[in-house]
Formats: structure tokens, C-alpha cells, sequence
């Protein structure tokens, strides 16, 4: 006789575009017990994590988690703001961008594109430009941390060119949202949709949204109804400001572990949490240039949560992540799209942001490159001397718009 044994995972490093590993205070708070969802402690629950997402967001206005994953975010931001035939401002300059126009499509939306190479934002101009042509454009949709490239697109210019012109800003910040300044009110965001297993430190299933007071109100003043119930973020942020009826089940496991993540996150301080994301981001490029490999993207783009490292001449991809895998239990990314086997996606998000798992990859990916014969550089030497810089001072948490005065002092 068999006993069929529970389901094991293996333990994996996870260093690619996500998941992220989790701690295990928050892998903890999924075991916490079911309740109903009228039960008298789940509106604590929940308050506490509306108010403490809000910091994390950059934002004083509402913001909660939507069930499903980042995409739902993506989907529900786009589906409540637009009518069919709306023309829709969407930037592509990667696979998450062209994710959006997707989605637009789906809805009926009119998606008018602005192009970038994958590995530049879009500049503002292009944004500019693109409602001039078209004053029709009512929503304008950008992805703040391109996942697939390691861009970093900046928002504060484009939110206010966006808001001149009555228009709604839809930003991406899955990648960004707990690693980088997100910046909702500050770059005029009106609706961001984010994730929790990326730099947020929580496992997947929720996809945090803020939502400006005017998204909400054009929301409520449709023409007709938005066409998915479950995703209608008005009933969505009915229930979560009064949670006195029935929507859906809320995923109540996720939403413990949520609220433990971001409990870690608000004792080790937004200001550290940034801090530590950009340092080991800078330890680990300059490990790899040292290395005698180059990053993807130009320093000034890129992104601390997601490092796209280009793929030397000669060297098999997918052979170099299953050594990676294989012999050191690390997951890292390959390319998407037009980047397919010519970038590697290193991912340095919440917890496994740190110094530890910079100095293992370094010297895994060496160990990885030998066995292809390559014999790159060693990496962790320069990594450490990051660590022994002195840094610049940390940026002001809540001003945190641009890079400016945020790269390191050498
Ligand atoms: C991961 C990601 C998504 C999709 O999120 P899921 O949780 O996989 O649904 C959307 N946008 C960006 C930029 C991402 O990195």
C-alpha cells in the first residue's frame, strides 16, 4: 500500500523577475485561521492594511488590494477607466507595455502606442506629442518598472503633462511597489496597480491598487456599467471602506500575509527599505561589470529591483540557468519578447535584496560561465567594495520623484 505524501516544494533562491522569496514571518501569516467575511477582526485587519499600503504607495488617498495578481491590477485599471472605442495613450517599451495595449484592446479601447527600444523609457515629449494629436485621449497608460528590460521610467513630468490635459495616468508599479519610491500622488499617478511577490515581500495573489480621488469619481460616472463584476473597483472600494456586504470571498489567508509583509516593511523604514534595494543593486552591477559582463540598460534607467545583464557572445542561456538552478538552487530569468536569449533577469526584490544572495550569485554565475568554458572575471571583490563605500545621503522619502541625487557617491 501507498501513502500519497503532501506536496513538497523544493527551496528555491528566487533571483529572477519574480516571486521572491518570503520571510517566514509572513509564510507564518498564511497559516493563521480562516474567517468569515462578516467576522468582527477582519475590519481591523483591513484598515491596518489601507493604512499602511498608503505610505508604501506614496499616497494619502485610497488604497487596497485587489484579489488576483498583478495582471488583475493591470486588467481592473484599464477596464474601469475606459469605453469602448476610448483612444488609450499606451507606452511599449517592453513586454509589459505591450501587455497593456493587449488588455486595452480586449476592452474596446483604441490603443494609440508610443514606442521605446526595449531597454529606454518613453520620454515626455512622446507623451506630449500624443495628446496634442489626439485630445480625445482620456487615459494614458505607462509601466513604471518594465520587468522585461530593467527600465525604470520616470512619471513626475509625464503626470503633469497628463493632468493638463484632463487625462487619467495609469502607471505599472508590480516591480517597483516596496523596492522603489512609487510615488502615486506625487507623480500624479490616478490609478496604480501593483503586486504583492515581487519587492513587496508577500506571496502572490494580491494586487495592491491606489486609485485618485478623480479615477474614482469617473469611475462612478460611466456610461454604463463596467463589464466584469468581480473587477468593478467601485464595488471594490465600497467594500473596502465599508465591508458591511457581500462582493466576492475575501482571500483572507492573503490578506494576513500582506499585512505581515508590510508590517516588515514599516519597521525597517521606507527610507532603509530603498536604501538597501539601491545599495545591493550597485553592488551586484558592479560585480558583474567586473566581471567583464554589461548591463542592459544605461545606469542612469535602471531599476534597483530588476537587473537585465546581457548574455555574453557564446554562451548558452538556458544551460547557464539550469547550472544556476540545478547546482545552487537559484532562479534567475531569462529575456522575454525581442530580449529572448540575450538578456538575464536578475531580480534583488524584498528580502532577498541583501548582500548575502549578491556575493552567492556573483561567484554561482562564475562557477555557471566555467562550465561553458567562458572564464568571466571574478564579481564579489568589486561587489564588496559597494559595501565598504561610503554612501551619499538617502533622498527624502516622500520626494523620492526622480533619481537625482540618488546614485551613489562614487
Ligand atoms: C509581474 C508583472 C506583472 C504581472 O503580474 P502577475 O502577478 O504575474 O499577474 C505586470 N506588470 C509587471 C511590470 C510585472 O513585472
Amino acid at each position: 500500500m501507498t501513502f500519497a505524501l503532501s506536496f513538497q516544494p523544493p527551496r528555491r533562491l528566487l533571483l529572477g523577475p519574480g516571486p521572491s522569496n518570503v520571510e517566514d514571518r509572513v509564510s507564518r501569516a498564511l497559516a493563521a485561521p480562516v474567517v468569515g467575511y462578516f467576522d468582527p477582526s477582519l475590519p481591523t485587519a483591513m484598515a491596518e492594511i489601507q493604512r499602511l499600503l498608503q505610505p508604501v504607495m506614496g499616497t494619502a488617498g485610497k488604497a487596497f488590494p485587489l484579489s488576483g495578481t498583478g495582471s488583475a491590477g493591470m486588467e481592473a485599471a484599464f477596464i474601469n477607466l475606459i469605453e469602448p472605442g476610448d483612444p488609450v495613450a499606451i507606452g511599449v517599451a517592453g513586454f509589459f507595455g505591450d501587455r497593456m495595449r493587449q488588455v486595452v484592446e480586449r476592452a474596446g479601447g483604441r490603443p494609440v502606442l508610443l514606442h521605446a527600444e526595449w531597454g529606454r523609457p518613453i520620454e515626455p515629449d512622446q507623451v506630449a506629442e500624443a495628446l496634442q494629436r489626439d485630445p480625445n485621449i482620456r487615459v494614458v497608460g505607462l509601466v513604471q518598472g518594465e520587468t522585461s528590460t530593467g527600465v525604470l521610467q520616470p512619471l513626475v513630468e509625464i503626470g503633469q503633462i497628463v493632468r493638463a490635459h484632463d487625462a487619467f495616468l495609469v502607471a505599472d508599479a508590480v516591480t517597483t511597489v516596496g523596492g522603489h519610491p512609487v510615488g502615486v500622488d506625487a507623480n500624479q499617478i490616478d490609478v496604480c496597480y501593483a503586486g504583492t511577490q515581487k519587492a513587496l515581500g508577500a506571496p502572490p495573489g494580491l494586487s495592491p491598487i491606489a486609485c485618485s480621488r478623480r479615477a474614482l469619481d469617473r469611475m462612478q460616472k460611466r456610461t454604463r456599467p463596467v463589464q466584469s463584476f468581480y473587477l468593478d473597483l467601485a464595488l471594490f472600494a465600497e467594500y473596502w471602506g465599508t465591508h458591511n456586504f457581500y462582493h466576492h470571498t475575501p482571500p483572507v489567508s492573503f490578506y494576513y500575509a500582506l499585512l505581515e509583509a508590510l508590517r516588515v516593511i514599516d519597521e525597517e523604514g521606507l527610507a532603509e527599505r530603498f536604501a538597501r534595494h539601491r545599495r545591493n543593486h550597485h553592488a551586484l552591477v558592479a560585480g558583474i561589470e567586473a566581471m567583464g559582463l554589461t548591463m542592459h540598460v544605461a545606469p542612469a534607467d535602471r531599476l534597483w529591483t530588476l537587473n537585465a545583464v546581457r548574455i555574453p557572445r557564446g554562451v548558452d542561456d538556458a544551460k547557464v540557468r539550469q547550472h544556476l538552478l540545478e547546482e545552487f538552487g537559484i532562479e534567475i530569468g531569462g529575456g522575454l519578447g525581442a530580449l529572448r536569449g540575450q538578456i538575464w533577469r536578475i531580480g534583488l526584490m524584498g528580502a532577498n535584496s541583501q548582500a548575502g544572495n549578491v556575493l552567492f550569485l556573483l561567484t554561482a554565475l562564475e562557477q555557471a560561465l566555467l562550465a561553458q568554458g567562458v572564464a568571466a572575471g571574478t564579481g564579489a571583490a568589486a561587489a564588496q567594495a559597494v559595501y565598504h563605500a561610503d554612501w551619499a545621503p538617502e533622498p527624502p522619502v516622500l520626494a523620492h520623484i526622480s533619481l537625482d541625487g540618488v546614485a551613489p557617491s562614487r
